[in-house]
Formats: structure tokens, C-alpha cells, sequence
């Protein structure tokens, strides 16, 4: 059972918003030495704003129905964006599939990071016109693309110090996203994280932990989505934000409340002092 010290540390930890669940939580932070990071929501707000998009006003609006089902910021920020649109002309009927990391998906239409659409010979032509750097996502319709939204993203203001934070420390931080080259590229540059995996699906998470557990790494994985639920299961010390998806806090041993990286970064340096006062 958990110790006077880590009780006391737990309970110093819900003060500032961070919610551990149970004493084996802190000790296992308080070990942790490799660090990994999801992007959006996580280092970012999350909070997208559609800055550019091509598409045909009946198919926006299966678009919009779609996402209507998903809860990953990228679709909040388009359902949000063409909220005065009237759905009636959308075929209610058909089920709504969700794809963790990658996108939705209805009959015949499909919405998602581009390179689900690689096999596609038009995928080329929309790339280019993606605007680069940005987060950018491509409906495709029988076996053609026939849409693109560009979206943008914000670090958030605590992410580039709390990083530094953890890698004063001695803490190995990576960056794994689902998300393309350039963002990822741009985002980690931002932070200060050398190390970053683009295009990351879920199981690709999972790999990277478990090949660091491997090492005889303690294992930190932060993120907020449903696409790093598994991950978070499989670290030692699974952390999720506050903001995100419930299947994200419940496959996690740390919640931050709201948020705030710096937060964690204050409660892993008390856990790490408790853990040497009582070695
Ligand atoms: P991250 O790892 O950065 O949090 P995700 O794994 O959640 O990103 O998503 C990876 C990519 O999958 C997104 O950048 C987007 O291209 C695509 N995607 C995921 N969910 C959706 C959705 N609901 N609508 C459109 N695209 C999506
Ligand atoms: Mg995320």
C-alpha cells in the first residue's frame, strides 16, 4: 500500500489538478525516464480553425453530417465551422463509422488523413493544394477525391517550457502523431522535441512504447484521444488531459485536469524528490 509520503504527494497532486489514480500511479512517475507525447490536444490546444476547404455543397454537408458522430477536435472544428448548413438532404440512414487515428467513414465516403487516399491517382493533385504546414484532411467518394479541408492547430502556451522541464530532468521526450510530416515536423520544432513520428496509427504507438519498455524503460504516454487509448493502457504511466476523450482518462493512471503540462512537470519533480527522501 502507498506510503505517508506518496499520500501526500498524491494529495498535493490533486490540488494542482493532477488526479492520480492511486499511490502506484506516483511511484511510477516518480521512475519514469522515456516520455511520450501525442500532438493534437495534447501539445496543442486542439482547437482547429478551418482555414481553407474545396468541396461541392452536397457533399459539405455529408461532411458535416459525418463528423456530427466523430469526436476528434478536427471535427468539431468543422461541424462548428458549417453549423448553419440544413442536413435534411443527407441520408440519415446509413451508419457513421469512426476509425481511431485516420477518420470516418459512411457507405461509400470516406473522410481522413491523406494517406489513406494513396492509392488514389487524383491524391497528388489536392496535395499540392493543401496549403503546407497545415493539419489537412481529403474526403474521398468512390474510389475519387472529391474534398479537402485545411485546418489549423496552436501549441499550447505551457508546451514548449514543460518540455524543456522534463528533459532538464533526464526525461527522453518523443513526439508520435497521426498527423502529417510537416505539422508534426513544425510542432516538435515549436516544443523543442527532437525526436517525432509522423503518420502514427494506434498500434504504432503501442510499438514504440513496448520497444522502450524493451530497453527497461519506465514508459510515460501522454495523449487525449481514442487513438491513444492503447497506448496509454500499455505504458507504465499512462496520462491523459483533461480535455480529452473518456476512453483516453479511463485507459490512464494520471489525469490533467485542466490541461496544463507545467502541472505534470511539478508534480513528477515532487514525486522524484519523495521517491529519493525515501530510497
Ligand atoms: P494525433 O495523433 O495528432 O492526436 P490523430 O491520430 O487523432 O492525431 O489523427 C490523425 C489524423 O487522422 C488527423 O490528422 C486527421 O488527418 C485524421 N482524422 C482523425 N479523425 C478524423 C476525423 N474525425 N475527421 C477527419 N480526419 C480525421
Ligand atoms: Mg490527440
Amino acid at each position: 500500500s502507498a506510503t505517508p509520503a506518496t499520500l501526500s504527494a498524491i494529495s498535493n497532486g490533486a490540488k494542482n489538478g493532477i488526479l492520480f489514480k492511486g499511490g502506484a500511479a506516483m511511484e511510477a512517475l516518480s521512475t519514469m525516464n522515456v516520455l511520450y507525447s501525442d500532438k493534437t490536444g495534447t501539445l496543442t490546444y486542439g482547437e482547429f480553425q478551418v482555414i481553407d476547404y474545396a468541396i461541392d455543397d452536397e457533399a459539405l454537408k455529408e461532411v458535416v453530417y459525418m463528423e456530427q458522430q466523430s469526436s476528434h477536435p478536427i471535427a468539431e472544428a468543422i461541424v462548428n465551422t458549417f453549423k448553419e448548413l440544413n442536413l435534411d438532404s443527407v441520408d440519415q440512414t446509413e451508419a457513421v463509422e469512426e476509425i481511431a487515428g485516420s477518420g470516418v467513414k459512411k457507405g461509400d465516403i470516406k473522410i481522413g488523413k491523406p494517406s489513406t487516399f494513396d492509392s488514389l491517382e487524383d491524391v497528388n493533385n489536392y496535395r499540392s493544394k493543401a496549403i503546407e504546414g497545415n493539419t489537412t484532411i481529403f474526403v474521398g467518394k468512390d474510389n475519387q477525391i472529391i474534398g479537402y479541408f485545411s485546418l489549423a492547430d496552436r501549441v499550447r502556451k505551457e508546451s514548449a517550457q514543460a518540455i524543456s522541464g522534463f528533459q532538464k530532468e533526464g526525461i527522453q521526450v518523443a513526439l508520435l502523431t497521426g498527423d502529417n510530416e510537416m505539422v508534426a515536423k513544425k510542432v516538435a520544432e515549436e516544443v523543442g522535441i527532437d525526436d517525432y513520428v509522423a503518420s502514427c496509427l494506434p498500434e504504432d504507438k503501442i510499438k514504440f512504447v513496448n520497444e522502450s519498455q524493451e530497453k527497461n524503460k519506465v514508459v510515460g504516454m501522454i495523449g487525449d484521444g481514442i487513438n491513444d487509448a492503447p497506448a496509454l493502457a500499455n505504458s507504465d504511466i499512462g496520462i491523459a488531459m483533461g480535455s480529452g476523450s473518456s476512453i483516453a482518462m479511463e485507459s490512464a493512471d494520471v489525469v490533467i485536469v485542466k490541461n496544463n503540462l507545467a502541472k505534470l512537470l511539478y508534480s513528477f519533480k515532487l514525486s522524484h524528490k519523495l521517491n529519493r527522501i525515501i530510497l
